[in-house]
């Protein structure tokens, strides 16, 4: 005979069973609108991806997008367009359904890059139409993608609570793009409170969606180092400094830099030389030479680091230590690009868990830090951020990483964006509290 405590609790699992099969019956309709939703709006997203991917800007100058995605947003019935000072080409537009709720952003860049399209594969379609330009990070398929996402919030606002905020952004391969757009304020002036991106991601497979609490990209500054000192004929090195070859021990020191003077398990840094320049004639020894590279690293540079000196400060005094040592002068630049991008641990919290309940393929939230920038990191400096990537991998294409002549991106990819998107505007306005 039960006791009326069992009866209780069976009675208490019972109406817990009731409520999360109810809960799933409310997601499986859900996901089965929202899957209707995205079908919707497909011809706005290819035409969007064929217009861009065909007609590739450079950084700054992303006039055809510019106004491709703005008419585009007026005839879906946008009115609140903002325009930018500082990033002119940027198309930030306002949807406000009038109802309290919080503003959230949606962030898609818009930028190509200085390189011919490959010929391989064949079956990729669309492909640039100006020569020694491309969409190769993706910016093309991302826009396109938050195109579709205004598309679907603008037909469904009823699904939403306060405002979304569509920032199509230039300029991220090159400065100018969302560090403008948060050194002009115009993000805090729409009261944005967060902010949520994707980017493509290389050989992962579609469906499956991936992002990290915490510092997921590092940050990024460039150097240039010009070695000055005394040339001679090639025949007499002993006549002078024999720069390109002591420019050769400046890449060297530089590079094992971090693996010999860093505890590189708890303070990973990369020091990489991109670029070596000196002389012409082969037997002239040059009385100058440069090299240039880039810094990665996760932490601010300029900034001490645990009680010691800061990261910037121990390069530029082992530089001089050399110079001195091999009698040369030298002019040593340092310039800062994207900080780390940095996912908020509680928007992470709040929203991976109703996506992970919607979500129809991987989603995978392990911890991850790569060694790559992104000038997404502006926005998280100041907003709590999310960036997520998405795969775009399946029968041959999208298979190689970013920034290729052979990238390529597996169409099947978009309906997934805009699917996160969509979820990312859904779950930032109205709360995961009323996410079952
Ligand atoms: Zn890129
Ligand atoms: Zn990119």
């Amino acid at each position: 005979m039960a006791s009326s405590g069992t009866r209780i609790s069976r009675c208490a699992r019972r109406i817990v069973l009731g409520l999360w099969l109810c809960s799933l019956q409310v997601l499986g309709a859900a996901a089965k609108d929202l899957d209707e939703e995205v079908r919707s709006v497909s011809s706005i997203v290819n035409d969007a991806y064929d217009y861009l991917h065909q007609n590739p800007e450079l950084g700054k100058r992303e006039f055809k997008a510019h106004a491709y995605i703005k008419a585009a947003l007026q005839k879906l019935g946008y009115t609140q367009i903002v325009e930018s000072k500082l990033a002119p080409t940027a198309v930030i537009a306002v949807l406000d359904t009038g109802r309290p709720g919080p503003v959230v952003a949606l962030r898609a860049e818009m930028d190509a890059r200085p390189l011919s399209e490959g010929s391989e594969p064949q079956h990729h379609v669309p492909r640039s139409q100006i020569d020694g330009v491309m969409h190769n990070c993706g910016h093309d398929f991302h826009a396109a993608m938050l195109l579709g996402t205004a598309a679907i919030l603008a037909r469904n606002p009823d699904k939403l609570a306060g405002k979304v905020v569509f920032v199509f952004q230039p300029a991220e391969e090159t400065a100018g793009g969302a560090d403008d757009i948060v050194k002009e304020g115009i993000l805090t002036q729409l009261g944005v409170e967060k902010i949520f991106a994707q980017h493509v991601a290389g050989g992962v497979p579609v469906g499956a969606v991936s992002v990290s609490p915490g510092a997921a990209l590092a940050g990024s500054s460039t150097f240039t180092l010009k070695l000055k000192g005394r040339g001679s004929h090639a025949a007499a090195p002993y006549e002078g400094d024999d720069l390109p070859l002591l420019a050769t021990h400046f890449a060297q020191a530089l590079s094992y830099f971090p693996a010999r003077r860093l505890d590189i398990a708890n303070r990973p840094v990369v020091v990489s030389i991109a670029r070596i320049a000196a002389g012409g004639a082969s037997n002239v020894l040059p009385a100058e030479a440069e090299i240039g590279g880039t810094i990665r690293a996760f932490e601010d540079i300029d900034r001490e680091y645990d009680g010691g000196p800061a990261l910037a400060t121990m390069l530029k005094d082992m530089v001089d230590g050399m110079a001195k040592a091999h009698g040369v002068q030298y002019e040593w630049t340092l310039r800062a690009g994207a900080p780390p991008t940095v996912n908020n641990p509680r928007l992470f919290a709040e929203v991976t868990r109703p996506l992970a309940l919607v979500w129809p393929g991987s989603l995978n939230t392990t911890p991850y830090r790569g060694m790559f920038a992104e000038d997404f990191a502006f926005y998280t400096k100041g907003f709590p951020a999310l960036y997520f990537s998405l795969g775009i991998a399946k029968d041959g294409l999208g298979a190689v990483g970013v920034h290729r002549a052979e990238f390529t991106i597996h169409p099947e990819a978009a309906a997934y964006g805009v699917r996160l998107m969509t979820l990312l505007a859904r779950i930032g306005t109205t709360g995961a509290a009323n996410w079952p």
